[in-house]
Parts: structure tokens; sequence; C-alpha cells
């Protein structure tokens, strides 16, 4: 278990090669719960075509990571152990409007020495801040279908999993009844960069 203010590594990683690294800071890492920030500023990594070097949606060709700076927003993370999602919060910049929640459809965290090991699912749940929400990037997962990166059935439980968030956020409950909106970083807390190891990926 990490501390509230160190570093955590957010990585994902498909069929053995890192997709996306970004540098956090910890919230909360219990049992039940882990939450990470993501504050603007932040250096990280992400794909783009080997090719062409145009970004990349999913992993269909070869890809290289290509630098970026965070700028869009700050974002807090919140996963929970053995669950194929995340759920995420955004607050505008540089005021702190509160944006929304997202659920991020992926697989269930791998804990790494650095941080958290997973990989993004495609599909994922724009949720506004009075809790109406809509699918969205449902066409990535069904061309991940179409060209056989993925299976039908596969994509299939992945959309199974986002009706069991709508039913809890429909419900009100945990995490979207516990007052994440109002929470704020300490300021205190440096912008945390990658860290040595961050392309080192565990076999
Ligand atoms: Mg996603």
């Amino acid at each position: 278990m990490r501390r509230i203010g160190d570093p955590i590594l957010l990585r994902e990683i498909f069929r053995g090669r890192i997709w996306v690294a970004r540098p956090a800071t910890v919230v909360r890492d219990d049992s039940r719960l882990i939450a990470a920030y993501l504050a603007p500023g932040m250096r990280w990594k992400r794909p783009v075509d080997s090719a062409t070097g145009e970004r990349m949606r999913m992993p269909a060709t070869s890809w290289r990571l290509q630098d970026a700076v965070w700028e869009r927003s700050r974002w807090l993370q919140l996963f929970e152990p053995g669950v194929a999602h995340a759920i995420h919060l955004w607050w505008s910049v540089p005021e702190w409007r509160f944006a929304g929640w997202y659920v991020n459809l992926q697989e269930p965290f791998r804990r790494s020495a650095l941080g958290l090991n997973y990989m993004d699912h495609m599909l994922d749940i724009v949720v506004d801040p009075d809790l109406s929400w809509r699918w969205k990037d449902e066409d990535e997962l069904d061309e991940a279908v179409s060209i056989g990166l993925v299976t039908q059935a596969w994509a299939d439980e992945v959309r199974r999993e986002g009706e069991r968030v709508i039913e809890r956020l429909e419900a009100r409950s945990s995490p979207f009844c516990d007052g994440w909106e109002s929470w704020h970083p300490d300021p205190s807390w440096p912008v945390p960069e990658l860290p040595v190891g961050w392309d080192k990926v565990p076999r």
C-alpha cells in the first residue's frame, strides 16, 4: 500500500507492450479503493502510429510512444480491486468547476512495483455532473470486433460491465454518493513525473 502523496504510475499495457503511461499521485490506497490524481502539466506517453505518427485509438497496427503534456483537466481516477472499470472525475482548468464523471471500462488492475497496470477496453460512459449518462466510443468497440482485434463475446462482456456500473449510477450508490466532486488535491504536491523504469514491463 502506498501513502497519500506518493507517486503512482498508471500504465495501459497491450500484449506485453506499453500503450499509455501516466504519472499520478496517490490520494487513497487501501484494500477497497485506490484513488490517483493526475495534475495538469504532467508529462505522459501516448501511442502514435509507427509509420504515420498519427494518434491511435486502438492497438490495431504497430505503434510507438510519443511525449505529451496533459493540460485539459484535473483528473481523479478511482480503482476498485477486481472490477473491469475505473471511475474518473474531471474538473476544469484553471477554475475548479466539476465537469463530470467518466466510466472507463478496462481490465481489473494489477499492481506493479511502480503502480498499476491494465488495458483500456475502448467502450466508455460519459456521466454529466447531474448523473445523466451516455455511451462513448461504441463505434471503436465495433471496429475492434470487425478487424478481429477482440471477439464479439469479449465486447458483449465489456458492455455488460458498463451496464452494471449504470445500475450503480442510477441507484446513486458509491462512489457516486461519496462526495468526491468536492475533493481537492493537497496544493503542496508537485506535478508527478514518469519514474525511472516506467518503460520496463514485467513478464
Ligand atoms: Mg476508455
